[in-house]
């Protein structure tokens, strides 16, 4: 079974892979380490990743990158607004309030949701690491950034299922490069803690996360970002910088002709890159709009003076995460950084100003992402011996569950009640039980307690429970099991009905069993992994708070009482004996696709996929019967010239140049099928003459053989 990991970027992705003597990132078909996360979609065939990237410029209203920007996003969303205003292609509303992406493909116009974008990307990130492996590629880890909402958690995990991925784990990004960091250090203490803060600063985002290190494992002990603070915003600087300078230099409009825009920000990115290692850089673009060459140039001080709206936000991130970790800067020890755009020499300047130290750069910044997922795959799967690591992994937004109170408010009919489930910072994976009261079928909706770090509604889920029958019991006790993944997200498990029968008995060691057995039973899923911490958590509605609480009023109590965790008092004897009936739980998650699309999208993507695969052939095809003419002209020259009789020869010669005329006309444009059968009617009067051939260079061997022999 393959060991892979793989970090997608907004730029460009990396695939890992895991060997038994270490984590390799391997090439693609261009022999590069990077592949860019573009698709390009062409009248016959998708272009994605190198290929891509080379038709975009040809054919840039169709070239979709930037993909990791728009998934799981909804349309109204203001980044996603800002963002679309950059990019070459159309991207509109959908009926779901979701963005559609639109490009020609296959001769008409196509819309596709930004999750199909992503598996293609995928899969083609897939089928490099299958080249490589020389084998299937299903299991794998897959780099997120810690931002990421539930409902972008759970497109990349359908992204995934279009390509026909199976991630076991979706790790933050931070986390995995931390992860990369620290398993291969022998010198951790054993009692101490190394502090390490890492600072990710990529191409359309910043990520920091601060990670305690002791032997044998690591902690996360606080994540923090700016969203939308990276590479690209200093690429925008420079393309308003001089499309305004254009303006007024050259009389050219940029913005008015998508190309230019996209040559232009091209050469913006090129030149902030210079002016990474130079104090000064030039801009030449030839042609660039209405036949006219511009040419400019900036200093790395004007460029640092333009762009200082940018970096001032760089400090926000590093001191949240310190503030969030309960640190001094003097706690951390170390710095690394990673991501491409922290090369540029003012950031490194605020982040040695900041942490008082020189940060280091240790580790291979495009890369340490790609191998830390391959790493995090290599320790979840069974087929793989790794160096005992824990990854203790902490979740950034706090979760709580919100459901309507059986007491009458005056306006709603039932009270919303609030209780904080994980809190910030909970640890991955998490299980918690939380015991309601209720007495028929109710829904209980998932959310972020603070929205204010995210850009996203908040609500994330709703969860009907229920039905459930109550004969027995006045007040059925309800066992709800939330679970916050491996992969970060939150869904209500299971709902368990408890109903204690009338006669008391002692704690029985069966009883004792079954409870541990249904705790048990939780874990070991593929989502789960051991030392998923499980506790329960005992919510009641608001009657019975009110009764349980004695409030005499029924005031509804309101979300902030205190997490009543029930502890381990549950064997001490005697007990009521309990009946447990499974009870059935309905999901709803907003903005997520339901199965049958995703059913739908995985046989799309097959479909395109086989398209593209067919035109590929074709293309081999037709340059075998190409290769054919060239070869055969040259050889009946040559080395075929005493095999051949001078009619045989000339009838051979007109008809390769009659095929050579037609693959340039007629038979440019044709299919598979006509390629085959054009090179078999070549050969059927090539083959004979090279037989010949072949037969007199062997009877020639074997009489030289002979002769040696002798
Ligand atoms: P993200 O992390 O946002 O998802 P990514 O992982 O693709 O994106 P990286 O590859 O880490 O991003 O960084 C890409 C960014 O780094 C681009 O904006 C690129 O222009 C910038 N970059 C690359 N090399 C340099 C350099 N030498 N100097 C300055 N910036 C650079
Ligand atoms: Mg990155």
């Amino acid at each position: 079974m393959s060991v892979v990991g793989f970090d997608f970027g907004n730029e460009s992705c990396i695939v890992a892979v895991a060997r038994q003597r270490g984590i390799d990132v391997v090439l693609n078909d261009e022999s590069k380490r990077e592949t860019p996360a573009i698709v390009c979609f062409g009248e016959k065939q998708r272009f994605i990743g190198t290929a891509g990237a080379a038709s975009s410029m040809m054919n840039p209203k169709n070239s979709i990158s930037q993909i990791k920007r728009l998934i799981g996003r909804q349309f109204s969303d203001p980044e996603l607004q800002r963002d679309i205003k950059s990019l070459p292609f159309n991207v509109t509303e959908g009926p779901d309030g979701y963005p559609l992406i639109h490009a020609r493909y296959l001769g008409e116009m196509r819309t596709f949701t930004p999750t199909q974008v992503l598996g293609m990307v995928f899969s083609n990130l897939k089928s490099i690491a299958e080249q490589n492996l020389k084998a299937a590629v299903v299991d794998c880890c897959i780099g997120i950034p810690v931002y990421f909402t539930e409902l972008q958690r759970r497109a990349v995990l359908d992204a995934a299922t279009i390509a026909g991925l199976h991630p076991l784990r979706l790790i933050h990004e931070t986390t995995a490069t931390a992860l990369a960091y620290g398993i291969y250090k022998t010198d951790l203490p054993e009692n101490d803690q190394l502090n390490v803060a890492f600072v990710d600063i990529g191409h359309a985002s910043m990520q920091v996360c601060i990670a305690g290190f002791k032997k044998g494992q690591l902690k996360i002990l606080a994540h923090s970002f700016d969203r939308s603070l990276g590479g690209r915003d200093f690429d925008e600087v420079l393309f308003h910088h001089f499309s305004a300078k254009f303006k007024e230099e050259y009389k050219i409009d940029v913005s008015q002709n998508a190309r230019a825009c996209l040559r232009l920000r091209a050469a913006c990115e090129k030149l902030k890159k210079v002016l990474s290692a130079n104090p000064e850089a030039p801009l030449n673009i030839e042609c660039l709009m209405d036949e006219k060459d511009v040419r400019g140039f900036i200093k790395r001080e004007e460029f640092e003076q333009i762009s200082a709206p940018i970096l001032q936000c760089v400090k926000a991130p590093l001191e949240k995460a310190l503030a969030d970790a309960g640190l001094a800067v003097g706690d951390v020890h170390m710095v690394e950084v990673v991501g491409s755009a922290s090369r540029i020499p003012s950031i490194l300047k605020i982040l040695t100003e900041f942490f008082g130290k020189e940060p280091r750069r240790t580790m291979n910044a495009s890369e340490c992402v790609g191998r830390g997922c391959a790493l995090q795959c290599a320790i979840l799967s069974p087929t793989f011996k790794v160096r005992e690591f824990q990854v203790n992994e902490s979740f950034p937004f706090p979760i709580s569950l919100s459901w309507k109170g059986s007491v009458p408010d005056a306006q709603n009919g039932g009270a919303e009640q609030e209780q904080l489930v994980f809190p910030k910072g909970n640890p991955i994976p998490s299980v918690k039980a939380v015991t309601f009261h209720k007495t028929s079928t109710f829904s209980v909706d998932v959310q972020y307690s603070d929205v204010s770090d995210l850009q996203a509604p908040a609500k994330i889920s709703t969860y009907t429970i229920g039905p459930f029958p109550t004969l027995r019991s006045e007040k059925p006790k309800l066992k709800v099991k939330v679970r916050l993944n491996l992969h970060g997200i939150v869904s209500v498990d299971s709902a368990t009905l408890l109903e204690e029968e009338e006669a008391e008995v002692p704690v029985s060691k069966e009883l004792a069993k079954e409870d541990a057995k249904m705790e048990t039973d939780e874990k070991p899923n593929d989502t789960s992994a051991p030392g998923a911490n499980e506790t329960d958590v005992n919510m009641q509605d608001a009657k019975g708070t009110a009764e349980a609480a004695g409030v005499e009023n029924g005031v509804p109590q309101s979300g902030d009482k205190p997490v009543q965790m029930e502890t381990d008092t549950k064997v001490e004897a005697p007990k009521k004996k309990v009946k447990k009936t499974n009870v059935p739980v309905a999901e709803l998650v907003y903005g997520a696709m339901l199965s049958g699309d995703l059913q739908k999208a995985v046989e799309k993507e097959f479909e395109m996929a086989l398209q593209d695969r067919v035109m590929e052939e074709t293309k081999d095809k037709k340059n075998a019967v190409e290769a054919y003419v060239y070869d055969m002209r040259n050889k009946l020259c040559d080395k075929y010239h005493d095999f051949v009789t001078a009619s045989d020869k000339e009838e051979l010669m007109a008809k390769l140049q009659e095929t050579e005329d037609w693959l340039y006309e007629d038979g440019e444009d044709e299919t598979k099928g006509v390629y085959i059968a054009k090179l078999e009617e070549l050969k059927k009067q090539g083959d004979p003459i090279e037989e010949r051939y072949k037969e007199y260079s062997e009877r020639g061997t074997i009489i030289d053989q002979l002769a040696y022999c002798i």
